[in-house]
């Protein structure tokens, strides 16, 4: 499975206390989940909230982007038809003509950034097409 997490040590607001905040992105059945879970080392405070959607909290991402950096999507032949491209983004992202259009130019140039688990996901939804892509992490 792919997943992504980090791990933040924040102070309790109920006690003043070490929270531990577990928080990560992962995919499952195809789906985008991402997931935040809190607790308290020194009080009963806990909580879990987990949700799916294209759409992760934009704190999520930054605190993963922040951890692990971002990841870069680039298709393995940048000279190949832009159609089965334009037609696996559409499907997957609901996205107009125009808007998968612009997402495939800059896939073709300079590549799509985002958490690795998005580009993951993105990618497995393009290699359905039968398109070859890859995704590159700084930190390998
Ligand atoms: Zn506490």
């Amino acid at each position: 499975m792919i997943t992504q997490g980090v791990k933040i040590t924040t102070r309790c607001e109920a006690c003043g206390g070490v929270l531990m905040r577990d928080t990560g992105q992962f995919i499952d059945r195809g789906r985008l989940w991402w997931g935040t879970e809190g607790t308290c080392l020194s009080c009963p405070v806990a909580w879990c909230d987990q949700d799916f959607g294209d759409a992760t909290p934009e704190e999520i991402r930054q605190a993963l982007l922040a951890e692990h950096g971002p990841a870069r999507l680039r298709l393995q032949d940048p000279e190949a038809s832009a159609v089965p491209v334009l037609r696996a983004l559409r499907e997957a992202h609901g996205l107009s003509l125009a808007q998968a259009r612009a997402m495939t130019d800059e896939l073709k140039t300079t590549g799509l950034v985002g958490t690795l688990v998005e580009m993951e996901l993105v990618a497995s939804r393009i290699r359905q097409h039968s398109v070859r892509v890859t995704v590159e992490t700084s930190s390998g």
